[in-house]
């Protein structure tokens, strides 16, 4: 188990991450996700020993490793730009982690041979790495960082520079390898559908801390702060004040609109919060059952194969990006009605 406690790690004046305290469980794939500078190679990098925290644990099966030297701990890391010797061959690279850990010779003969197998790429032993295209260039990184048998394997962003066919082939061939292997993988990206599609957890991350973790299904279905809200999946966001709190539920006025949702941060009367729904959530042409219901005109109809985008702009001016499968009923300039279930509509506290 690792575990991560109240970590900052500044550079200077700049914050990497701050009080990150997380649980990452044996066997796990678990994914650290956000905007670019949020934090996360910095996290990962602590948690390799790149980098040293001015602030906090680390923790790997009870033992404290803050301090420790990359070498020291049992941690592997793939990067973005894989961090191969060109010049030397496949065989050569794989050794390499495993003769600084003083491996005997035939043991590490045999992981050589076991992780191209598992990576698929047997008989490719003896290649250089600069005759290997960047799918293969990103195997044999990842059969490297196996070989060393790292209680933890540390991801950051490997597929980044493939291109989007083979990084998707990458992908489901790591997924099934972790489910294969159990190996413990903490794996980051800024690729949201990666994250949801082939991890256990997911942390977020925004602006140097934690936003929220959980499964993929939590993350989405149950956002608990409007960056999470906004970050995972396509979302209308609003911006309103608190005009009457019923139950878990509050109304807002944003513009002209009166617009009912529920209470995620507990709200009062005339409080300016933000309101966030997803688009897939918003119905069109189906009035009738619920508090918000609004009059618009199709705008735009993004065509997106197996669903659209429909933009609509009620009268007073609010615009709304509506996710439906069946755009095809909807031409530019038609009159619609947009409703949506007032529970669908999450509420948070402005900033
Ligand atoms: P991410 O991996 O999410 O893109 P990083 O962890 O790389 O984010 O960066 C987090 C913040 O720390 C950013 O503001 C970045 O500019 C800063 N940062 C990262 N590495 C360094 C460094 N070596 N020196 C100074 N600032 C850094
Ligand atoms: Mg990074």
């Amino acid at each position: 188990m690792l575990e991560i406690v109240d970590l900052t790690k500044r550079y200077g004046d700049v914050i990497g991450c701050a009080d990150v305290s997380l649980t990452i469980e044996d066997g796990e794939l678990f994914s650290i996700v956000g905007p670019s500078g949020s934090g996360k190679s910095t996290l990962l990098r602590c948690i390799g020993g790149l980098e040293v925290p001015q602030k906090g644990q680390i923790v790997i099966d009870g033992e404290d490793i803050t301090e420790s030297k990359p070498y020291q701990r049992d941690t592997s890391m793939v990067f973005q730009d894989l961090a191969l010797f060109p010049h030397m061959t496949v065989r050569e690279n794989i050794d390499y982690g495993m003769k600084r850990q003083e491996v005997a010779k035939d043991v590490r003969n045999e992981r050589i041979s076991e992780n191209l197998s598992l990576v698929s790429l047997d008989g490719y032993a003896d290649r250089k790495i600069s005759q290997l295209s960047g799918g293969e260039q990103q195997r044999v990184a990842l059969a490297r960082s196996l070989a060393v048998q790292p209680t933890i394997l540390l991801l950051d962003e490997p597929l980044a520079s493939l291109d989007q066919q083979l990084r998707v082939v990458l992908q489901n061939e790591l997924y099934e390898l972790q489910r294969r292997l159990g190996q413990t993988m903490v794996y980051v990206t800024h690729d949201q559908n990666v994250a949801l599609s082939i991890s256990d957890r997911v942390a977020v991350m925004n602006d140097a801390h934690v936003e929220q973790v959980g499964t993929p299904r939590e993350l989405y279905q149950d956002p608990q702060t409007l960056f999470v809200a906004s970050f995972i999946g396509d979302s209308n966001i609003f911006d309103g004040t608190v005009t009457a709190v019923d139950g878990h539920q509050a109304k807002v006025n944003s513009g002209e609109h009166d617009i009912w949702g529920q209470q995620i941060d507990e709200v009062n009367d005339s409080q300016s919060v933000r309101m966030a729904i997803k688009s897939e959530r918003l119905r069109l042409n189906e009035g009738g059952n619920h508090r918000n219901e609004f009059d618009g005109t199709v705008d735009r109809v993004e065509y997106r194969g197996n669903n659209s985008k429909v933009r609509v702009e009620t009268e007073s001016g609010l615009k709304l990006e509506v996710v439906t499968e069946d755009a095809s009923l909807y031409d530019i300039d038609e009159d619609v009605v947009v409703s949506w279930a007032e529970d669908d509509c999450r509420i948070y506290a402005s900033e």
